[in-house]
């Protein structure tokens, strides 16, 4: 007997399921493109429980007809492909006609559709892609899809799913991609009755804004460029509002349509390299000839293959480069060699990235290049107790670095690390026990601008950061009032903490809830460099330091600080 047979329609649809739709975010992108395709000009997305129990899309476009809803549940059906020639000629999101069959397979899918011409709408349900019930409604102009329990005729994948404020920032990463892409059509994204991000029509730059933030909008550089016929337009960090360490995800699109690509990505960070180690802000747009690029390489039309990769890169860091020419350089920190006229004077380079203790001891080395200085690590300073310094001579070098005398040597210290250190173990501290820091009530409330892609996390953490000392209520447009904050921090560093906290927490990988919590805010709150110090500061700063169970080390393993014997000193001369 043969052995060969067809697979049942609805296995089918299950395994594209399986490609196109991983998690809500990827419905929710789907959905939003056929919105698109349908020459919606207002989108407006609804999702409960992280998009898990539903997601809703409502669109303003041309809208279905009765037979067009049966059929759109189908599997590869389309009204956007004719022919194979089409399939180089994409003007639309859409074409394969997947994604409605995938998502109605793993679902209860509700559509309500109504042309412009019709006086009444059709309203139709479907039950894993099974078609319940049909029947006329009266239903607004364009089209609702109502996604109901994603998944629930999937529950493995049900069961990889993050937890519920991830799912809605991943949600409302994909609505900000396709919203800075179609800057002329209205956005909504509202998650379990909360308006999480709105953009009204506009220009690209006021859809910047609306999307990354005002403050982000103003420090842009715009980047126009062609080359190989290929476009290169958008805009780009300046170098003036780079932030060390800060890793920014790129925003790209290929004729308009958003793409992660590892290639441009580099070409785009390349560009900042005379400035340091930096990943910019940047939202870039491509147009090159059609026969030149190829989107059909993976369901979900994320990837993108290029027939000359060298070409884009070159165009890409170009464009970049080229919008940063007029640019104003980057002062870079640059610690005085105070101790050595004719040493190389130590150009401060970006926190994170290679900077452990290897770094100290290669920069140990720069200074002192004939190596007859040793770090902390070969010379350690004795164990408890620490003695704490006594004298009042604490010197500040470049407002980044302490330094004073301590017993018989002299301690170099990371003003930076060290705050980091101190404030990541009272921060642990207080989560174990279950208690709170110590905040300071502002008389004078700031406000504090959070860009809507984090509003999800800011959802999730706000118990948190209260913890920690930060008093915020909403204020109105994507501000917030401060009205307490930690006891140490300035005001004028609290708004920019908030944000920081906010990306690292979404961003850390510890899977202790508290030990997550503290190393966020230590990260986000310590004093940075390039900041001065009284001396009542600094003092305090090296007593907690020293009294810590490990001032050596930052809780992610950078030194603190290095330290120099008199012997030292004396062999010195
Ligand atoms: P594709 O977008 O690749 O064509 P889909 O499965 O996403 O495939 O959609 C199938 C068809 O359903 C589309 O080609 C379109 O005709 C119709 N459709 C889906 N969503 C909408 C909508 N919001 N408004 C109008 N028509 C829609
Ligand atoms: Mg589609």
């Amino acid at each position: 007997m043969p052995q060969i047979q067809l697979l049942p329609d609805f296995v089918v649809n299950q395994i594209a399921a399986g490609e196109v739709i991983e998690r809500p975010a990827s419905a929710v992108k789907e959905l939003v493109e056929n919105s698109l395709d349908a020459g919606a000009t207002q989108v407006k997305v609804f999702a409960k429980k992280g998009g898990k129990d539903l997601i809703q899309i409502s669109d303003n476009g041309r809208g279905m007809e009765s037979e067009d809803i049966e059929k759109s549940v189908l599997r590869h059906a389309t009204s956007k492909l004719r022919d194979a020639s089409d399939l180089f000629k994409l003007s639309t999101n859409g074409f394969r006609g997947e994604a409605l069959s995938s998502i109605a397979s793993i679902s209860r899918l509700v559509i309500e559709s109504r042309g412009a011409d019709c006086s009444l709408g059709i309203r139709a349900e479907f039950d894993a892609g099974v078609l319940k019930s049909k029947e006329e409604a009266a239903v607004p102009f364009g089209t609702t899809i109502t996604v109901n329990d994603l998944f629930f005729n999937a529950p493995v994948r049900a069961e990889f799913l993050k937890n519920d404020s991830v799912e809605s920032s991943r949600i409302l990463d994909c609505i900000i991609r396709l919203a800075m892409a179609n800057e002329s059509v209205r956005f909504e994204y509202r998650a379990d009755n909360r308006l999480l991000f709105c953009a009204a029509e506009g220009n690209l730059q006021s859809r910047i804004s609306d999307c990354l933030g005002a403050s982000v909008a103003r420090n842009l550089k715009e980047v126009e460029w062609e080359e190989f016929g290929i476009r290169v337009w958008g805009f780009v960090s300046s170098p003036e509002s780079l932030e060390a360490g800060k890793r920014n995800m790129p925003y790209i699109f290929l004729q308009k349509r958003p793409i992660y690509n590892a290639l441009i990505t580099k070409a785009i960070n390349q560009a900042y390299s005379s400035y340091g180690d930096y990943s910019p802000v940047s939202v870039i747009f491509l147009d090159m000839p059609l026969e030149t690029f190829d989107v059909n390489v993976h369901p979900a039309k994320r990837e993108v293959r290029f027939s000359r990769d060298s070409l884009v890169f070159q165009a890409v860091n170009h464009a970049v480069h080229n919008a940063l020419q007029n640019a104003i350089s980057y002062p870079s920190i640059s610690i005085t060699n105070t101790l050595r006229e004719s040493a190389p004077a130590y150009v401060a380079n970006n926190e994170g990235i290679g900077y452990g203790v290897w770094g100290i001891e290669n920069k140990t080395q720069e200074l002192f290049p004939d190596n007859r200085i040793t770090s902390f690590e070969n010379n350690p300073i004795p164990h408890t107790p620490y003695p704490i310094p006594h004298t009042l001579d604490f010197l500040q070098i470049a407002k980044s670095f302490i330094v004073c005398e301590q017993g018989q040597s002299m301690l170099i210290i990371d003003q930076h690390r060290a705050h980091k250190a101190i404030l990541y173990e009272q921060a642990l501290q207080a989560l174990q026990k279950g208690e709170s820091l110590a905040g300071q009530e502002l008389l004078f409330p700031e406000t504090v601008e959070i860009p809507a892609v984090l509003l999800p996390i800011l959802d999730a953490q706000k118990n948190v950061l209260e913890k920690f000392g930060f008093h915020i209520v909403p204020f109105g447009s994507g501000t917030w009032q401060l009205r307490g904050i930690p006891a140490h921090l300035p005001i004028s560093a609290a708004g920019p903490a908030i944000i920081r906290f906010l990306e690292s927490a979404s961003e850390s990988k510890e899977s202790d809830i508290f030990k997550k919590n503290a190393l966020s805010f230590a990260n986000s709150s310590a004093i940075q460099r390039e900041t001065e110090l009284s001396l009542q500061e600094m003092k305090s700063i090296v007593s907690d330091l020293l009294s810590l169970p490990n001032p050596y080390e930052t809780p992610k393993g950078e030194a603190i600080f290095m330290r120099m014997s008199v012997e030292d000193i004396k062999r010195k001369f």
